[in-house]
């Protein structure tokens, strides 16, 4: 049996470590705002390279407070991908914007930003991309449109912790870049977390005040804020993890890789465009077949999952705004798609028994 994400394994290897910290906190009763969060933000601010990270309760939130701290509000559009999951557009109707989906490319399933341009009108404050499955968006390119038109850039790497172009992570890049620290994600915590980085101090300190009631000083209340905060236990948990995510990236693109030579002739594996390092938060191939190859790897007690079967712009919730939208690549793209089991710790032997059965079933 392999599932899609085996988060027990890795508890063994790091279990003292987390359950001396959880300890340590139990005994120091300091569980909101502690001194784990604040080591949490300076190390995870060394690590990426950013002058700021400010730790919040979920990757969603994340995403929420990045854009209400930035300005946006109702009337504005933002531009991003249909080709994502649901919390990336939510926050932008969260703060009463529009989202505009752009479609992606054919290779990589990130935004195309050939196609900006186009949906770029007088509405329009930011580009919202996502690092879609851990491959970094071609930001260049992105950045380039942005400074050109005056949009603001907010990064959703809720995928791609630790991915980087050129040296540079992403999340930097932007005017900000938000977080997710969910239990499956490639910085996962035990329960949910999130966490904007970024450069500019002024938005820094909006993003801390959002995040606590709107408050810098206990009792003195400047804006409307949030109860949004990232928990002591939590941050435990990220200290731990943190230290290892280099290897721990690394030990998935090895899987991926080893996934690839054996698939490569079978279905169509990943692409890398060679614009940033993919740390693959998901394995996702596309075939024809991909019904048949997703029921014989269920017979065979193997986990796999479409990522995302109803793009964004075809979704319920979207239907008045997205009424003739039309993005034949996404569309194209969720008929063929499915992700396989990786995670850090999934071995060589087991990804060519999972090969073995999808060359079976093709
Ligand atoms: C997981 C995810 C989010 C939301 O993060 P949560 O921590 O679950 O709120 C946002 N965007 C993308 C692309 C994600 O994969």
């Amino acid at each position: 049996m392999i599932p899609m994400v085996d988060l027990k394994g890795q508890y063994q290897t790091l279990k003292d470590e987390i359950n001396k910290g959880f300890e340590d906190t139990f005994e120091n009763t300091s569980f909101i705002l502690g001194p784990n969060v604040q080591a949490f933000e300076n190390e995870a601010a060394d690590f990426l390279g950013v002058k700021h990270a400010i730790t919040c309760a979920s990757g969603t939130d994340a995403l929420h407070l990045a854009l209400l701290g930035a300005g946006i509000g109702p009337g504005d559009e933002v531009i991003t991908t249909s080709f994502t999951f649901i919390a990336t557009a939510e926050a932008i109707s969260y703060v009463g914007a529009t989202p505009v989906y752009v479609d992606v490319r054919p290779d990589t399933f990130n935004i195309d930003p050939d196609l900006i341009q186009a949906a770029i009108t007088p509405q329009t404050r930011a580009i919202l991309p996502v690092h879609l499955f851990g491959q970094p968006a071609d930001m260049a390119a992105i950045m380039a449109i942005a400074a050109q038109h005056d949009l603001m850039v907010i990064e959703d790497c809720a995928q791609s912790i630790g991915a980087d172009i050129n040296g540079q992570m992403t999340g930097t890049i932007g005017l900000a870049g938000c977080h997710s620290f969910f239990p499956s994600k490639n910085l996962g915590c035990y329960g949910d977390g999130g966490m904007v980085t970024t450069n500019d101090d002024s938005l820094a300190e909006t993003l801390r005040m959002l995040r606590n009631h709107g408050s810098k000083v206990r009792y003195h209340h400047d804006i409307i804020g949030f109860n949004s905060r990232l928990d002591e236990l939590q941050a435990v948990v990220l200290r731990t993890k943190l230290k290892r995510l280099a290897s721990y990236n690394k030990e998935r693109r090895r899987a991926a890789h080893t996934y690839s030579r054996l698939l490569k002739d079978v279905v169509t594996p990943p692409h890398e465009d060679g614009i940033g390092n993919h740390v693959y938060h998901q394995y996702t191939i596309l075939s024809e077949q991909r019904d048949a190859i997703m029921q014989k790897l269920t017979d065979n007690h193997i986990g796999s999952a479409v990522y995302y079967p109803i793009p964004l712009h075809q979704q319920k919730v979207f239907a008045d705004i997205c009424r003739g939208v039309s993005l034949p690549v996404t569309e194209d793209i969720s008929r063929r798609c499915m992700s396989l089991p990786i995670y850090p710790e999934l071995t060589d032997d087991q990804i060519s028994s999972i090969t073995e059965i999808i060359k079976s079933a093709v």
